[in-house]
């Protein structure tokens, strides 16, 4: 903490947009790293404006570099479910970085991190897990494991999904890939993508005719459970029960990537939620605690091809690293101890009816999806089940509410094909002040329409 900011979090939140400092930093950023980013998906291209700098981070709150206080909602993409810099968290980190930052050797708390994992995740419960540092990790390897073991090459994904940057997975794409319009990334050679098909999410009966017309060839389906990379978009009832069913008719494995939804719309993963029960699961984000860590784990006499039980090779220098475990076992430790998942589905339920009961009052059009503590907010009229609803959305009216809620003080994710994310430390004043920001901004978005 800087002398002159004392406790920023308790200021009234300001004007976000880049400011002096920001711009600066962003200019010179421009010119040392790709469109100034390290991640896409940071990029202000969709909405216009330059990417504010982020100082600090607490609770609720994000500090600029420009001084000004912001209410989050994107929680650095999901990780944040306690809020930034929750005391417990900071301080399990901090221990453990004083014994030593990475030993790359076995080490206890491995073990106890693992025990949680195959204790309160379904899917993992009698099985095997691995750490990994990523979530594209994660799903990456869970589909070369896929397909070792049974011995088939095709996988089959949703439009609009979105499971890392893996070669494999770049087709139909969703967040940044669909933000950017580059939905199958350039450098990926097409014998790489030749084995990857695409269903829409939610139609599970074209799911069942790319099993007919692929006899004996697809290794494994790879879906989030409630999309959140093309918006959010949850599954239809029924839905996931019957991609499990017609999974096992077809000895393909059913992979929930769990990355962002995983101890976000439920303890131990949306698949918790939903009572259906994947082979493999993929999780991030959270299980980090924003830290980079990732998973992916299940069925035990699937788990058992990893090397070095079996033939399929994966590695990692940093994986199962001491301050990612910690992490993420304090963050999975205090959403057992407190479970506030309850809590986190009423103040989202308040923010979302209450942003859709203003739009509707001013007249524009939205939609908004809600599971838990992470929803979207579509400018269209008409439900929204799958991403081509998500691209029927009004991606003008969408940029325009993003800089006037921006201006108000309040940090969305610049993109209309991502989702919001709620926090602990969203606290109802937190919420009424996105409530009175979201009012102003319609009211402006409507002036336009
Ligand atoms: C974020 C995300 C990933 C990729 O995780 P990284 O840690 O960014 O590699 C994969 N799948 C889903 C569903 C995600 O939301």
């Amino acid at each position: 903490m800087t002398p002159e900011t004392p406790k920023f979090w308790t200021l009234p939140p300001g004007d976000g947009r880049a400011g002096p400092r920001s711009r600066a930093l962003f200019t010179a950023a421009q010119s040392l790293i790709p469109g100034g980013v390290n991640s896409p998906v940071r990029a202000f291209r969709s909405v216009g404006g330059d990417p504010p700098y982020i100082r600090a981070a607490h609770g609720a709150h994000l500090l600029t570099e420009d001084g000004v206080t912001l209410i989050d909602y994107v929680g650095s993409w999901g990780p944040a479910i306690l809020g930034h810099a929750h005391p417990a968290v900071i301080e399990a980190v901090t221990r453990a970085a004083q014994d030593g930052l990475s030993f790359g050797a076995c080490a206890a708390g491995e073990v106890e991190f693992a025990e949680l994992l195959c204790r309160v995740v379904p899917a993992l419960r009698g099985g095997l897990v691995r750490l990994v540092s990523s979530g594209t990790e994660a799903t990456m390897s869970a589909l070369r494991l896929a397909r070792g073991f049974t011995g088939r090459t095709k996988i089959v994904k949703a439009d609009g999904g979105y499971h890392g940057h893996a070669d494999m997975l770049l087709v139909a794409a969703g967040s940044g890939a669909a933000t950017l319009g580059i939905p199958g990334s350039g450098g990926v050679p097409e014998a790489t993508v030749h084995d990857t098909l695409t269903v829409p999410f939610n139609d599970a009966e074209a799911f069942a005719r790319v099993l007919a017309e692929n006899p004996g060839q697809v290794a494994a389906i790879i879906i989030e459970p409630v999309a959140g990379n093309m918006g959010c978009v949850p599954p239809q009832p029924g839905y996931l029960q019957r991609l499990r069913e017609l999974c096992s008719e077809h000895g393909t494995l059913l992979i929930l990537d769990e990355v962002m939804t995983g101890f976000r719309v439920a303890f131990g993963g949306a698949h918790a939620r939903y009572g259906v029960t994947p082979d493999l699961v993929c999780l991030g984000k959270i299980v980090g605690g924003g830290m980079p860590c990732g998973a992916y784990g299940g069925r035990r006499d699937i788990m058992q091809q990893i090397a070095p039980l079996g033939p399929v090779y994966q590695a990692g220098t940093l994986s199962g690293n001491p301050l990612a475990v910690a992490a993420g076992l304090a963050t999975l430790g205090l959403l057992e101890r407190e479970d506030p998942y309850a809590q986190l589905e009423a103040a989202s339920a308040a923010l979302v009816d209450g942003i859709a009961a203003r739009a509707a009052r001013h007249g524009v059009p939205m939609v908004g999806n809600r599971v838990g503590a992470m929803f979207t907010g579509f400018f269209r009229a008409g439900e929204v089940h799958n991403y081509d609803d998500a691209k029927g959305s009004d991606l003008a009216a969408f940029g325009r509410f993003h800089g006037e809620m921006l201006a108000r003080g309040v940090y969305l994710a610049p993109s209309q094909f991502e989702a919001a994310f709620l926090s602990t430390a969203h606290d109802a004043g937190v919420i009424e002040h996105t409530l009175q920001a979201a009012d102003e901004a319609l009211a402006i978005v409507a002036r336009h329409a």
